[in-house]
């Protein structure tokens, strides 16, 4: 950041009084600009035995396979966020979400929320953001070709609790942006 929000003033790099961290401080209008993790929501969607993966269109991570995921909108509720993310990547529409994992990311300043979703049809398709979307079972999923760290974190603990019989809620780090 470089100019403030509010006033369009420069802003510094500082310890505001009483806090313990730098924050952007504008000197004009004495705002200070906090700034927080993003949360990314994200689903599964499942059918049958079979879990839908988008290959991603754009960069990071072009031509690798992903689950449906983005940035929770403001105004938006983790489901409604999922769900839109859902469709917008996959053209797909789910149903009876249900909370899966919560990941840190903190290299990055992001949470994931991931959820559980139940495929309601065979109408999908690739949206703007990706290459191709199909359903993948267990013996299919491309391990070595997920695009993110986060993404075969999600797959795997769904798996472990599919083959244990029940599923748990998870909650996890992802500690650095490279895959095993
Ligand atoms: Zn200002």
């Amino acid at each position: 950041m470089k100019y403030c929000s509010h006033c369009g003033a420069p802003v510094q790099l500082r310890v505001p009084p009483g806090d313990d961290r730098k924050r952007f401080v504008c000197e004009a209008c004495h705002t200070i600009h906090y700034e927080n993790p993003k949360i990314v929501v994200g689903c599964i969607p499942v059918l049958e035995n079979k879990i839908l993966l988008c290959r991603r269109a754009i960069e990071p991570r072009q031509g690798l396979w992903t689950l449906p995921a983005g940035y929770l909108e403001n105004g938006e509720s983790v489901s409604e966020g999922a769900k839109r993310e859902t469709f917008e990547e996959a053209r797909a529409v789910v149903s009876n979400l249900v909370p899966f994992a919560v990941f840190s990311l903190p290299f990055i300043s992001q949470v994931y929320l991931m959820l559980r979703a139940q495929l309601d049809d065979l109408n999908f398709g690739a949206g703007t953001e990706s290459l191709e979307v199909r359903l993948f079972h267990e013996t299919e999923i491309p391990w070595d070709l997920l695009a993110f760290p986060v993404i075969r974190e999600t797959l795997r603990k769904y798996y472990e609790d599919r083959s244990n019989g029940r599923f748990l809620f998870h909650i996890g780090d992802i500690l650095k942006d490279i895959t095993e």
